[in-house]
């Protein structure tokens, strides 16, 4: 129950740590940044998994499955790629266990040490660049489209449930093309799909944006993303898609015929999102009460509550409940009909905190006069409804909640972006403000480091549709001509 949650004004970790418990979506295991996702939480990301894959499907990409295993000479061929994941890797050295003689247990049998050590992947590209040597000889064989879903493994240092765990869930596209431009094109292709994602279905507004050197994913000629806005004024980086030029088809001999019959390097493209995007979802709608949902991700986006005092009235009301389940469901609106046995009130403070976006109550009294009391969970509105066109109702509540919890994150986001000159005015605003800062920045990495070392703001990202305009460094005072996005990050 929502009693407990600490209050987000008061300390909004502790709320974001507290809720993703309370509201039964994922736990912390014996292993220390590694999560159990319990069902609940599991059945959001199901949904954000089914949509997204739709979405990559009708852009031409199909699914496949790599291994979790990659030799660790894999990983040192590509030179930036290896320096980036390094520190981060899970190393398999053994194959096998063996009784202690002393009894105390098991030990790693030192006689099946393995030949060549493997890594547990912290991201695809060297496995797959390495398969796609085989499977692309002509300029038929491309564009090759493809993406796996899977977990993966980075030894992180702090992490925090979803935003940034050990191992997480993701997807990840490995692209294949022919020339530079039709690799950048699905480069960008994916981060709008990204975008369209974020807004759309989960109703987080972002920013798409290219990042820094310093921010580039190891072993990228370019790295696109979208960063969104939490309650609390710092960002979050929601998803990413890379330009790998032609790194890894040089790294691993990746080359095609073309229609000259001359042999040239493969293009490349990856991107991914990951569980971090329930992170993400949680902390940029929910309130002091639990979660907030958007409906189109919502694994229950309505709940009926029966509110009676015998069994005959929760017979009549059930009949009721039950038509108006079936016909929701008809329009494959998920409902749920709580008749558990406990009073109303603990139920509805139970649906709150599980964010269902609308919840129905029905009585006695309403049946007889044919109305039902409908609740938004987003405004916690309460309004009466006729029962009569109540599913043309419910829908329109559903697509209202959707626009609204958007535009909400949208003028919070707006409000939050402000421009400042000196570096005294970017202190300031990022002590007392925050959100995403748009400065001058000279375009060098000592410059982004120093900024980062004084104030942990980090260079989120130049955005796309960036505009123009002349202006000096606000630490160096060098020139400048476009202005960045900082903030501080999760
Ligand atoms: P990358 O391969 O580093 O570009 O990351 C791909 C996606 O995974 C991005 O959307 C990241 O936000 C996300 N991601 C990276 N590291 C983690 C982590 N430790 N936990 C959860 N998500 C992550």
């Amino acid at each position: 129950m929502a009693k407990g949650l600490p209050k987000r004004g008061d300390d909004y970790s502790a709320w974001y740590n507290e809720l993703v418990k309370k509201a039964d979506l994922a736990e912390n295991s014996a292993v220390r940044g590694c999560m159990v996702i319990k069902p609940y939480g599991y059945a959001i990301w199901e949904k954000m998994q089914q949509t997204l894959d739709k979405m990559f499907k009708d852009t031409g990409h199909s699914n496949a499955y790599f291994p979790l295993l990659i030799p660790k000479s894999y990983l040192s061929k590509e030179a930036d790629h290896v320096d980036g994941f390094a520190k981060e890797c899970a190393v398999v050295t053994h194959y096998r266990l063996k009784n202690a003689e002393d009894g105390s247990g098991v030990v790693v049998d030192p006689e099946a040490k393995l030949d060549e050590e493997l890594i547990v992947r912290p991201t695809s590209e060297t496995v797959i660049w390495s398969t796609y040597k085989n499977w692309i000889q002509s300029y038929r064989d491309l564009p090759l489209l493809v993406n796996q879903w899977a977990n993966v493994m980075r030894w992180e240092m702090r992490t925090r449930l979803f935003l940034r765990t050990s191992e997480f869930l993701w997807q990840e596209g490995h692209t294949a093309h022919a020339t530079k431009g039709e690799a950048v094109a699905e480069t960008k292709q994916m981060l709008d799909v990204y975008a369209d994602f974020a807004e759309n279905f989960m109703g987080v507004p972002v920013v798409k944006g290219v990042k820094t050197a310093n921010e580039r994913f190891a072993g990228a000629v370019d790295t696109f993303c979208i960063e969104a806005m939490m309650q609390d004024g710092k960002a979050l980086q929601a998803g990413t898609s890379h330009f790998l030029g032609q790194n890894f088809a040089k790294a691993f001999d990746v080359k095609f015929s073309d229609k000259d019959n001359k042999l040239e390097h493969v293009w490349g493209t990856s991107w991914g999102v990951s569980t971090r995007l329930m992170g993400a979802l949680i902390m940029a709608h929910s309130d002091d009460e639990g979660l907030v949902l958007p409906p189109k991700l919502a694994p229950i986006q309505v709940v009926i509550v029966p509110i009676y005092k015998s069994q005959e009235q929760l017979d009549t009301i059930s009949e009721k409940a039950k038509e108006i389940q079936k016909a929701l469901q008809a329009l494959n609106i998920s409902v749920k009909f709580d008749d558990r046995d406990l009073r109303p009130g603990f139920k509805f403070a139970d649906w709150e905190l599980k964010g269902v976006p609308v919840r129905l109550a029905m009585g006695q009294r309403d049946l007889e006069n044919g109305t039902v009391e409908i609740a938004r969970r987003d405004t916690k509105e309460k309004n009466t409804y006729q029962l009569d066109g109540v599913i043309e109702s419910i829908q329109k509540l559903l697509d209202d909640v959707q626009e609204n919890i958007f535009n909400k994150a949208l003028d919070y986001r707006e409000s939050h972006i402000t421009p400042v000159d000196t570096f005294e005015e970017f202190k300031d605003v990022l002590e007392n403000k925050g959100g995403f800062i748009a400065a001058h920045w000279d375009g060098t990495s000592e410059t982004e480091d120093k900024i980062k070392d004084l104030t942990k703001a980090t260079i989120r990202c130049i955005p796309l549709n960036n505009k123009q305009e002349e202006g000096t460094c606000i630490l160096t005072g060098n020139p400048s001509t476009q202005r960045v996005l900082f903030a501080k990050a999760y």
